[in-house]
């Protein structure tokens, strides 16, 4: 994710209002090819309400790395059709991994039996280089599989080496036969779900999602079946969250009485802390609407209404978007929740397994009923400014184990296939 910069806080510090009627004028703006899927373009061509950190973030590289490759000094100062060389990052050793020199008629797949890691790990360490070009490589990414001594019949143990408040990490343990385990991150229990099987052993993974408001510090996670238990612990950082203060008028803010507010999450909270078996997605997810809109209020923001505390968190992602928009599927999914509601107005949530929901508010129109299975990119309904909002806009939410969590990491990463390390056990 973008790190902070100075400019960053200058350019949240924009009031919704200031930021949506900025994205009325511009958002009628037709997808851009240089941002869809596949290879890095070598040239970026600006879009009408495109900016610097949102070309960063879908180019998937720094503010900074992009403003030094284009000698810019004021990320604000982009214009529509600039020409933005995109530099070609070189891939630098990811935590945990270790440099691996390919063998005469390896590929791929016989490579990962060959060392027990699943084939969509090595992909996911080589930043999704494809299947086929591995036995092209000279040398590529694998694993650092330093053996180490778990109890039996652990035969390893990793975890995300580092979680950025808001953001989702991943603990895996491989076992000799095939059985569940569980176990906690933190006070939250873990939920395994079996990911594959290598010559060696059974693969089992769980998410970790962490809110915007967790405490940064280190977080103990424990696993276990009932042979053996194994612990270790995870540091959680900062994330960069600015706050914002919203003043809603009269007639929206006599929807925020705490009893409907209440009533209303209780029954959200039923839909989002369903765990089904099955993993519906099979990629990262797909960005819910079109390129070149505008985010208006990101992930993790603290949020104060007409004057009152800083008490909540923005638990979606703001895009702007003209009333009408199509939204769609960011993966497969099943819908667990179509109508409209008090506060949320036009609302869909979608069941994607595993304890993972997206959910759209504020739609113009609903599309889906309850029951149906979506397949990703099939239409949700229409971008629309119902309920408890200041304007046209999707707000979209990722939640794992009924915790809202960054929902751009999900478009960037396909879980639970996120780069891990080694487990290191506690310090005594
Ligand atoms: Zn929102």
């Amino acid at each position: 994710m973008s790190r902070s910069l100075p400019f960053l806080s200058s350019l949240f510090r924009l009031t919704l209002w200031c930021s949506l009627a900025l994205v009325m004028l511009f958002a009628w703006q037709p997808r851009s090819a240089a941002a869809q899927e596949g290879p890095t373009p070598r040239i970026y061509e600006v879009q009408a309400g495109d900016t610097l950190v949102g070309i960063s973030e879908r180019l998937g590289i720094t503010p900074e790395a992009l403003m030094e490759a284009n000698q810019l000094t004021n990320p604000d100062l982009i214009y529509v059709g600039q020409k933005l060389a995109v530099p070609v990052v070189t891939p630098s050793l990811p935590a945990g991994a270790i440099t691996y020199q390919m063998q005469a008629d390896e590929t791929l797949l016989s490579l990962a039996a060959k060392i027990n890691v699943l084939p969509n790990d090595l992909l996911v360490l080589n930043q999704g280089m494809r299947a086929q070009y591995f036995a092209l490589e000279p040398e590529i990414f694998i694993p650092d599989l330093s053996p180490a001594a778990w109890p039996d019949p652990i035969l390893a143990f990793r975890h995300s080496p580092v979680i950025i408040q808001g953001q989702t990490g991943v603990v895996e343990l491989v076992l000799s036969h095939k059985e569940r385990p569980d176990g906690f991150f933190d006070q939250t229990p873990l939920h395994f779900f079996y990911v594959g099987r290598t010559t060696k052993g059974y693969h089992y993974r769980a998410l970790m999602p962490t809110g915007a408001l967790l405490p940064p510090g280190n977080y103990g996670i424990k696993a276990q079946v009932p042979e053996a238990t194994v612990q270790s612990v995870v540091p959680v950082e900062a994330g960069s969250y600015e706050t914002q203060y919203i003043v809603l008028p009269p007639d929206k803010s006599a929807l925020l009485t705490p009893k409907r507010v209440q009533a209303e999450l209780i029954k959200l909270h039923a839909v989002w802390d369903l765990l089904s078996e099955r993993r519906l997605w099979r990629k990262a997810f797909r960005f819910p609407i079109g390129e070149g809109f505008q985010r208006t209020s990101p992930y993790g923001t603290r949020r104060s209404y007409n004057g009152g505390p800083v008490n909540s968190f923005h638990s979606g992602s703001d895009w702007g978007a003209p009333e009408g928009t199509p939204i769609t599927a960011p993966a497969q999914g099943i819908v667990v929740l179509a109508e409209p509601l008090d506060v949320r107005g036009g609302a869909v949530i979608l069941d994607h397994g595993q304890g993972v929901t997206s959910s759209f508010w504020h739609l113009s129109q609903i599309d889906v009923q309850v029951g149906q299975r979506l397949k990703r990119g099939e239409q949700i309904g229409l971008v629309g400014t119902t309920g408890l909002s200041t304007g046209a806009h999707l707000h979209w939410e990722v939640r794992v184990g009924g915790i809202a969590v960054d929902p751009m990491q999900w478009t960037h990463t396909y879980f639970p296939y996120a780069p891990m390390a080694a487990a290191q056990p506690p310090a005594s």
